[in-house]
């Protein structure tokens, strides 16, 4: 067991308080964190603020290197980074170090902008004039992410924020902080300054309500939950602050009667049992056309049957729990409702019990069908192993479903008819959508939900603006 500390000004602090981190697959407390309180949470955003005008004063190529110094570090100890995400997430191993190569790769991607952030030279409207826009950073940033992709999502924001010369303050999620600590460990061997990057544990209500009403903040870059984005968006009206949300997501996923089946089986499987069904871009709902509806429900349900779920940290495992006891509660709520409302089981549908499963937050894969557009299983996110499978009768009416819900975020479809993907393409109303494949951004794309999915959006280019705001200047001199 390891007590952390905060990370603050780059030292380690704590507070009188702390809280323990479990291990969703024992129960065990893996070790403990500070609760942050007002003084801590001051000190970050001050230290953060003194910081940034050094920082943001570096050439690009200063910042670039310490990102790249970062990643290295990251590279060298993968291996106990994986084991401490799988042990405080709850994923498979190799789905941690798969996250662990992920999320480092934001580094090295955000480092080549070093030289790459530029302004504009425009025509003056006078004589003897000249007009710039300049992209300078916004300041400081603070960056609140969730528990399902600790360490990825944490290197999603730090890097972006970094290279464009802003300081961050981050508070990861309450059940899962160990990654973010850890990554800070290797902070000060990178050569970060201090102040440019501190780490804020403790519960959201409070902790991360206190820094969203800060005004030292210039933009809230914040991962998470619909109802949260909300609040925060809310909150940083008051002080005008800059928003960025990537929040919940609902995706459908369409399989067409022309489709390659077998790869649509195995990606609506590993679509919605990816991390335990905790993925924000997962297969929330499987609609599928009704010529191939028998078809594709056997070989689905065969597939999910032979899903090994299990520890986490042994080789072999492809699900393990869920993270913590709410998330259990909530996923068996919706499941039971489902079934009241008149859904189907056709695996699973329960808690998974027996020899290793005693303790730990555990859920059988689950497949529901006799399901309806209107019921809660197909309007709000599940979030967990459980999905339901629903017949459509035509191309029109499959895209109409799926654009039925308030969430915008990802959308699968399968088909080879190239007709009806580029209809999809016009009509689908998602962010980001995936055709004859499965889930995974590339870094240097653009991830962003429309409707009530998000505002804003993170990677690539575009992801980077957030972090910049252009400064106009008009430039008299003697003729
Ligand atoms: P959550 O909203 O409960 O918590 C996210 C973060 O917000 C945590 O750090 C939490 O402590 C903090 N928080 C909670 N209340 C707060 C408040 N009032 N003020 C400030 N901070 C507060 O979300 P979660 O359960 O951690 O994550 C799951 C959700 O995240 C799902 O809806 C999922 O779809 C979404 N998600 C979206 C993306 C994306 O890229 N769009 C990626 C991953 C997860």
């Amino acid at each position: 067991m390891n007590d952390y500390g905060m990370f603050i000004n780059g030292q380690w602090t704590t507070t009188k308080q702390t809280t323990p981190v479990l291990s969703p697959a024992t129960e065990e407390t893996i070790a403990t964190v500070p609760i942050a309180d007002e003084r801590s949470i001051q000190a970050a955003l001050a230290a953060a603020k003194k910081a940034q005008r050094d920082w943001g004063r570096r050439t690009g190529v200063e910042r670039g290197n310490v990102l790249r110094k970062w990643a290295d570090l990251i590279d060298q100890n993968r291996e106990r980074l994986a084991r401490l995400l799988s042990q405080e997430e709850g994923k498979p191993l190799g789905e941690a170090l798969g996250e662990i190569d992920f999320g480092n790769s934001w580094f090295r991607y955000y480092a080549e902008f070093d030289r790459r952030i530029e302004g504009e030279i425009l025509a003056a409207d006078k004589p003897n004039e000249q007009l710039w826009i300049f992209r300078q950073p916004v300041g400081v940033v603070l960056g609140i992410i969730p528990w399902n992709y600790p360490m990825a999502v944490a290197v999603r924001k730090i890097a972006p924020a970094l290279i464009a010369g802003n300081t961050i303050v981050l508070k990861p999620h309450e059940d899962t902080p160990l990654s973010a600590l850890e990554l800070a460990k290797l902070a000060n061997e990178a050569g970060v300054p201090p102040g440019v990057v501190n780490i804020i544990t403790g519960p959201g209500e409070t902790v991360g309500a206190a820094l969203v009403r800060s005004p030292i903040p210039r933009l809230i870059t914040f991962t998470g939950s619909v109802e949260t984005g909300k609040a925060i968006a809310r909150s940083a009206a008051d002080n005008v602050t800059l928003v960025s949300l990537e929040l919940g997501g609902k995706a459908p996923f369409i399989v067409m009667d022309d489709c390659d089946l077998d790869q649509a089986v195995s990606t609506a499987v590993f679509s919605r049992f990816l991390n335990c069904g905790q993925t924000c871009i997962c297969n929330e709902r499987t609609y599928v056309h009704k010529r191939i509806a028998k078809e594709f429900l056997e070989r689905f349900v065969a597939a999910v049957q032979k899903l090994k779920i299990g520890n986490p940290l042994q080789a072999g495992t492809q699900i393990g729990p869920k993270v913590n006891r709410q998330e259990l509660e909530k996923v068996e709520g919706y499941v039971q409702r489902a079934v009241k409302a008149g859904a189907r089981v056709v695996t699973g549908g329960q808690r998974k019990t027996g020899r290793g499963f005693s303790k730990g937050y555990w859920y059988e894969p689950t497949v529901l069908t006799g399901v309806r557009q209107d019921m809660e299983i197909m309007q709000q996110e599940i979030f967990g192993p459980v999905v339901p499978v629903m017949e459509f009768s035509d191309f029109e009416e499959g895209l109409s479903f799926a654009n039925d819900c308030r969430y915008g975020l990802a959308a699968y479809l399968f088909t080879n008819d190239v007709h009806r993907i580029m209809r999809a393409v016009r009509d689908l109303e998602f962010g980001e959508l995936y055709i004859n494949r499965g889930p995974g951004e590339s870094i240097h794309a653009f991830h962003g939900g429309w409707k009530q999915s998000g505002a804003g959006g993170d990677d690539g280019r575009h992801g980077l603006e957030h972090y910049l705001q252009k400064k106009t200047v008009y430039l008299r001199y003697q003729g």
